[in-house]
């Protein structure tokens, strides 16, 4: 008998993947193709939305045709994706009406801090989960209406769609059968009540947006339409934000657990069960996913800059051809207090600064290549500690145990200052790639391809770093670390 697979599309923030996924939870193949960044003006992001989907197919038929698949031999497709990220299309051409805004994008940085000024931090707040921001989906879909006439005209017609990354691709998957979304992926839009988990009327009001061009909100693992291939009607049967997808894979599916992926920026989320936890210390409320009806929340920590400093090393300042050099270089650096905020496009948790810009502090004549290196490591590192801070103190239970997943986990030494700075026992499994196999999973759980007692004896570990500091000691570096962000970044005046 032919092999089954999953197949799991990763629609990422700098390149599209296709991930193949045997029954025994592993990667058998990915295929990847990047796109390019488009930033038309200081501080905006944006992507081609049909090369989005270009990009995604191409990788698609790659995959099936270098693995020699059959259709029938797909059992489901599974989607995760770039969060946040606005498309506006129309549904008569089924084309885009404008690049896709991506989360990055600070255009309306301006109008979020209006609107903060007055009463609808609060109503944001408890209704999604979130701060006003320019990071979420709502003042970009705003901005569409008011400055693109083809949306606003479209929105006149009835013709207008708006979607995530996720409702686009199904959109072009079903060609053009299905206007859908997620949970998760709703749950970052600013718009979506995430209690009554239902788009929230006044939201859209505020930002002047037609409930008719917003999808159906589904559950993460619903039937959200088929892809036509070879004679065959392939499911897709899940469907999560990147982040929740990267808390799926590894499995952190009961209360209190927690992971934090390393990335271009670092995202930790702990899973809060049943309920929505409220911050008191600067962390997301947002839903991890819903499954089988029920729904699973979780409190997010964001680090807006972590490996795109030791990309700015590599490609601005040419200090290394490739990233995997920066661990040796920190275990031959002199031994200084060297502390580097890299904050280029604010602070997130538990600061949410947008003004905030980096720094360096404790240059001496011995400071070169070597040690800057180390200290941009120990700022991921020393970020992380801060939001696992806020997360413990929100938790009001210690967190002993990080899971860990991204590019940069490769790190030993990144992985072993995290565990001694933070104090906590940090768990590197042996396959990082945490976030497709999280959606692989849930299309794969969905249609009986796996169960979870499976899933979780096939995420096998890598490697542990257990902490090596005296608490004091800990303590001090990181008082050392904060005294260092609020010289670099305090607010002026
Ligand atoms: P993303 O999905 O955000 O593009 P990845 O998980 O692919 O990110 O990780 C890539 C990021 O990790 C890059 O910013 C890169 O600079 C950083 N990175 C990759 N390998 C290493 C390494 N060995 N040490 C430190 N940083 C690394």
């Amino acid at each position: 008998m032919e092999e089954k697979f999953i197949v799991a599309l990763d629609q990422g923030t700098t390149s599209s993947r296709a991930i193949l996924v045997n029954g025994q939870g592993k990667i058998v193949d990915i295929r990847q193709r990047e796109f390019p960044q488009i930033f038309p003006a200081k501080g905006w992001v944006e992507h081609d939305a049909e090369e989005l989907w270009r990009s995604q197919k191409a990788v698609l038929a790659e995959l099936i045709q270098a693995n020699q698949l059959k259709g029938h031999q797909i059992l489901a497709l599974g989607i995760t994706n770039q969060r946040e990220t606005v498309v506006a299309w129309d549904s008569e051409t089924g084309e885009s009406l404008y690049n896709a805004i991506v989360w990055q994008d600070q255009r309306t940085s301006k109008r979020c801090v209006e609107l903060k000024k007055g009463a609808l931090a609060e109503v944001v707040r408890t209704k999604t989960g979130l701060v006003i921001d320019s990071y979420f989906s709502a003042t970009k879909m705003e901005w569409l209406l008011q400055n693109v006439a083809s949306v606003q005209s479209a929105s006149d017609r009835g013709t207008l769609k708006f979607g995530t990354v996720d409702s686009w691709l199904i959109w072009k998957l079903s060609e053009g059968k299905c206007h859908c979304t997620e949970v998760s992926n709703a749950s970052r839009t600013m718009l979506f009540d995430i209690h009554k988990q239902q788009w929230d009327l006044s939201l859209l009001e505020t930002f002047g947006i037609n409930p008719n061009t917003l999808p159906e909100v589904k559950d993460s693992d619903s039937l959200f339409g088929h892809w036509e291939y070879e004679g065959c009607s392939i499911p897709i049967h899940g469907v999560l934000g990147d982040q929740q997808a990267a808390l799926f894979g590894q499995c952190c599916w009961t209360e209190g657990e927690v992971k934090n992926t390393y990335g271009t920026g670092c995202f930790m989320l702990m899973n809060t069960g049943e309920k929505a936890a409220l911050s008191a210390h600067g962390l997301l409320t947002t839903i991890a996913w819903r499954r089988k009806g029920v729904t699973h929340y979780a409190l997010e920590g964001s680090v807006l800059v972590a490996g795109a400093a030791i990309q700015w090393l590599r490609d601005s300042l040419k200090f290394f051809e490739e990233a995997s050099q920066t661990e040796s270089m920190a275990l031959n650096a002199n031994d200084n207090e060297l502390y580097f905020v890299p904050a280029f496009s604010g602070l997130g948790t538990p600061y949410w600064n947008n003004e905030a810009r980096g720094g360096m502090i404790g240059i001496t004549r011995d400071t070169g290549p070597k040690e800057i290196v180390r200290a941009a490591l120990e700022a991921m590192g020393y970020r992380t500690a801060e939001v696992l801070e806020c997360m413990s103190l929100d938790a009001a239970i210690p967190i002993t145990r990080l899971k860990v997943d991204g590019g940069a986990t490769a790190n030993n030494y990144l992985m072993q200052f995290q565990a001694d700075v933070a104090g906590v026992e940090v768990d590197r499994p042996k396959d990082i790639e945490s976030t497709a196999l999280g959606a692989a999973f849930m299309a794969g759980l969905a249609v009986g391809f796996f169960n979870e007692d499976d899933l979780q004896k096939f995420r096998t570990m890598d490697r542990n770093f257990s902490p090596k500091l005296a608490s004091e000691e800990r303590s001090l570096m990181l008082s050392k670390w904060k005294e260092a962000v609020h010289r670099i970044c305090a607010p002026k005046g």
